[in-house]
C-alpha cells in the first residue's frame, strides 16, 4: 500500500513536470525534446514515461498534438488554430485562422459535423525569406 501511493505521487509529479514543460515550450516540441527539457528536474524519468504522459495529457485534452513528417509534435495551444512550417528551418508557426465558411459547406453539405481541423501550410518562413534576400 505504502508503496503503490509513493509510486502514484511520483507519477502525479512527473506528470505535471512534463506538462508544465509543455506549456513554457512554444516550438511545438517532439517527446524527445520534452524529455531533454523535463530531465532537467525529473533526472531519472525516462523517454518512454515522457511519451505515455504524453498521450495522456493528449488524450485529456490539456495539450495538442499535431503530425508533421511522421512525427509527433506537441502544443501547448488547444484552441483551434493551424500551422505553418518553414520547409527551410523547420520552425513551426500558430496561423490563425477562423473555421471557414466554405470549408463547412463542403464539409457539413452531405452531412457530417465538423468538430476540428488541422491545416498545416507548408512553405518558407519569414525569417528564412530574409536570410535569403541578404
Ligand atoms: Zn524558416
Ligand atoms: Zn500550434
Amino acid at each position: 500500500m505504502k508503496h503503490s501511493r509513493k509510486k502514484s505521487k511520483r507519477q502525479t509529479k512527473q506528470k505535471s513536470v512534463i506538462y508544465r514543460t509543455v506549456l513554457s515550450s512554444k516550438d511545438h516540441p517532439t517527446a524527445e525534446q520534452v524529455y531533454e527539457r523535463a530531465k532537467k528536474e525529473l533526472r531519472t524519468i525516462s523517454l518512454a514515461t515522457v511519451y505515455r504522459v504524453l498521450k495522456d495529457l493528449v488524450k485529456e485534452g490539456k495539450i495538442g498534438e499535431i503530425i508533421i513528417n511522421k512525427q509527433s509534435r506537441f502544443d501547448y495551444k488547444t484552441a483551434y488554430h493551424h500551422h505553418f512550417v518553414c520547409l527551410y528551418c523547420g520552425k513551426i508557426f500558430d496561423i490563425d485562422i477562423p473555421m471557414c465558411d466554405i470549408a463547412k459547406e463542403f464539409v457539413e453539405g452531405p452531412g457530417h459535423t465538423i468538430e476540428t481541423a488541422q491545416h498545416i501550410f507548408y512553405g518558407k518562413c519569414k525569417n528564412c525569406r530574409e536570410k535569403e534576400k541578404k
